[in-house]
């Protein structure tokens, strides 16, 4: 996502001179939520969970039953909706929302840039006698027309169609967003130009989704599973964030705009003592966050798990996972409600991928898997040699796909914000690699040396295949390490930055495995064309596979340097920055590969393409000018205000030096000296900045302007950077404009 804007809107730096007051928030405690605060205490979450969403109770109730059934079909079976009940459910969500306060309704998505987009319109109308009547006819549910043309499409508008249209998706629930007066119907939809190229995010989401029951459904069939209808792809995103106080927060105009800060020196305690993972919830955040559950509880979302993260001032909230499309939309909500409820607190939520230097970032855990319509999660080992081989089949596509597609996923995280982990010392690292455990790794490897071979039941009983469920949990170690693991059931995608939106990763990660599928299918098919019994056949084509894709596997420690050789010489991708990064989304095998599934047209990937270079060359320049700006107008100024003083100081102790009988001033001449001196490298690097990024905004190709960008100029955003640090430490901490890092992560 772009650079965050402030939390409401418009707030304007306070008053300088009063330092970081937090008694400027009285309901920073929460206090302010008593009512709310209640309801939790004396209901149970059950009483109140989904009372927000239009769920399948709410529907049952309020639809004639024809019409509630063929809805039913397309949430549930993903059938094709029938648009002849669309009046008949516009009216009844009216019907449903009005009583519930709800003045305006509002098509809800996720645009290419930025989290989800909304445009509200009321549920009003005039009749002919010019009376008021509120109405919500099937055609404003199923397609509206936001006026898109300032929505990124990286030219495909241009080259298509001038006007988009978003139409509703119900196969996620709508929902009332609550507003101070009177709530907003929400409507999932899709955002798709005239001549249905996707404009969106989630279009290319349920495609991939497509392609994956498509290609998984042929595994099933297989293995002899005629009950499955379809297969989903099932997603649990771990979100991770900061919080500081809204005071600090409203004083750091690099906080506002960024949502990172720029300058700030170390504190003198970090995360050295690791005390903040799993320790006890303060009660201002547990406060916090029990009001942004009952949030999320009013609209459906299943928060199950919150915990304290690893640096100060660090937390996590996780669901109960969902279907990737659900579990994308409910992801979003979970960032919107966070960040407003937080506000409510007088807290700044903080989303980015690295907030502050030298302390961990944020990520999101994409928790992945495949499940059929009958529940069976497919990346849950079995309890028979068959089950396990389905597994298998499944497990080394998903292998095989990570090892094609590297560079691909690597791409579909990237972003100026998600490069500050990924390309820099810290864990995930920018080379994709998949941690399997020893266990599965020693099956893998069973298989890859023949010994499966023969794949009879005993054969797979020796391989210990069979005893695979019992262990396997448990054998997952906790390899915080890697990008891509495996956790007893499921793969975690970790390398997903905080802000971002998991819809994309999820797509690209669909499309790959969904390829990957339909070539083991095949060649299992040519296989038994041939002749031979579907174990042995089974066996070969994996052995095969694993041969080919192994280098992917890595069950060490990603964050070493003999890592990154060692992946160098195995010839994965390992690439620092989004600049490159992107360039993988047109390489030919990828466009062939995201066409092939039918995820992505062309053109539709071109638009990504442009889009994202675009988005990350701006938000590199909003950084540049928002520190350039910080510094002459705060931090410079603070610096020649606390030379004045030393000045002063010297002056006077020279003028006293006879009366006093001699007088030693070297400290303060010592002490202006290096003042003096960082103040006049702070404004060279600034100058140097300045003009580096001027030149590449002269720089014509985008895809090379991105790249000057990544090598020329954000290089010296560290260059500026550590002479302000420096400053910071020998600034009188009266004159120092900005809130600390020892102020913001430890003060709550
Ligand atoms: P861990 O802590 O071992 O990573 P958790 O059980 O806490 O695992 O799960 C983390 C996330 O993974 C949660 O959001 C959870 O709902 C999700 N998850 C569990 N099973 C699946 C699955 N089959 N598919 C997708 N996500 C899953
Ligand atoms: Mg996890």
């Amino acid at each position: 996502m772009g650079p965050m804007k402030t939390l409401n809107g418009e707030e304007k730096m306070n008053d300088h001179d009063t330092r970081h007051n937090l008694q400027k928030f009285p309901d920073s405690a929460g206090a302010s939520n008593g009512n709310s605060a209640d309801h939790r205490i004396f209901q149970p979450l059950s009483a109140y969970f989904g009372m927000n969403t239009f769920n399948d109770q709410i529907m049952r109730e309020k639809l004639p039953k024809d019409v509630y059934i063929k809805l039913r079909d397309t949430t549930k079976k993903g059938a094709k909706l029938d648009l002849s009940i669309a009046n008949t459910v516009a009216h009844a969500l009216k019907e449903w929302a009005t009583s519930r306060g709800v003045t305006h309704f509002s098509h809800w998505f996720q645009p290419q840039t930025g989290l989800t987009a909304e445009k509200h319109d009321a549920f009003l109308e005039l009749d002919e006698e010019g009376a008021v009547i509120e109405r919500f006819k099937g055609e404003q549910l199923v397609q509206g027309e936001p006026d898109a043309s300032s929505f990124p499409s990286g030219g495909m508008r241009t080259t298509f169609e001038a006007r988009g249209y978003t139409m509703w998706d119900p196969s996620s629930p709508a929902f009332i967003m609550e507003g101070p007066k009177g709530g907003i119907l929400c409507i999932p939809s899709l955002f798709i130009s005239y001549t249905g190229e996707a404009l969106d995010k989630k279009t290319p989401l349920l495609r991939s989704m497509a392609a994956i029951s498509r290609s998984a459904m042929k595994v099933l069939g297989l293995f002899g599973n005629r009950k499955a209808t379809r297969v989903v792809t099932t997603i649990g995103t771990e979100q991770e964030y900061f919080l500081v106080d809204k005071a600090y927060y409203q004083k750091r105009p690099d906080l506002r705009i960024t949502g990172r800060t720029l300058v700030g020196a170390p504190p003198p305690k970090g995360q050295q003592l690791e005390d903040h993972y799993f320790g006890s919830i303060k009660e201002r955040v547990l406060t916090f966050m029990q009001d942004a559950e009952h949030e999320l509880y009013k609209l459906g979302v299943p928060a199950k798990t919150r915990h304290n993260e690893v640096a100060p001032h660090q937390f996590e909230i996780a669901p109960i996972y969902a279907e990737a499309n659900v579990g994308a939309d409910r992801n979003h909500l979970i960032m919107e409600i966070l960040k407003k409820v937080a506000n409510r607190h007088g807290l700044a939520l903080l989303l980015h991928e690295k907030p502050f230097a030298g302390i961990n970032g944020s990520g999101k855990h994409n928790n992945w898997s495949m499940a059929d319509s009958e529940g069976n999660n497919l990346l849950e080992p079995g309890r028979t040699p068959e089950q396990n081989l389905q597994f298998l089949v499944f497990l080394v596509a998903v292998i095989k796909a990570v090892h094609d597609y590297g560079g691909l996923l690597r791409a579909s995280i990237a972003s100026s914000s998600n490069d500050h982990r990924l390309g820099a010392n810290e864990a995930p690292p920018a080379i994709m690699s998949i941690f399997l455990g020893d266990q599965l790794t020693h099956i893998i490897e069973a298989i890859r040396d023949g010994k499966g071979a023969r794949a009879t039941d005993q054969s797979i009983i020796d391989l210990g295949i069979h005893n695979v469920p019992s262990i396997l949990k448990d054998a997952t170690d906790r390899n915080r390490t890697s990008p891509f693991a495996f956790t007893g059931n499921k793969f975690e995608f970790r390398a997903i930055g905080s802000s971002a939106s998991v819809s994309l990763a999820n797509t690209v990660l669909n499309a790959a495995v969904a390829d990957s599928i339909d070539i083991l299918v095949g060649e299992i098919e040519t296989a038994l064309s041939k002749g031979g019994d579907l174990n042995t056949v089974v066996m070969a084509v994996l052995r095969k596979q694993i041969r080919e894709s192994e280098s992917i596997l890595f069950n060490g420690n990603n964050y070493s340097r003999e890592w990154a050789e060692e992946a160098a010489r195995r010839g994965l991708s390992n690439v620092k920055n989004t600049a490159y990064a992107l360039d993988m989304f047109i390489e030919k095998k990828n466009l062939d590969l995201l066409i092939r599934q039918k995820v992505f047209s062309r053109a539709e990937i071109e638009s990504r393409y442009h889009t994202k270079l675009e988005q990350y060359i701006k938000e590199v320049e909003i950084e540049t000018d928002t520190l350039s700006n910080m510094i002459e107008t705060l931090i410079v100024p603070a610096a020649i205000e606390f030379q004045l003083r030393l000045i002063s100081a010297v002056k006077g102790l020279k003028d006293l030096e006879e009366s006093l009988g001699g007088v030693s001033y070297k400290s303060q001449t010592d002490r202006l000296k290096a003042l003096t001196g960082l103040i006049e490298s702070v404004e060279t690097e600034n100058k140097a900045l300045v003009a580096m990024t001027g030149r590449a905004e002269s720089i014509g190709g985008i895809s090379e302007r991105a790249k000057f960008v990544a090598d020329k100029v954000v290089p010296l955003m560290s260059s500026v950077r550590a002479p302000v640090d420096a400053l910071e430490l020998i600034v009188e901490d009266g004159l120092w404009p900005l809130p600390k890092y020892s102020e913001m992560l430890f003060v709550m």
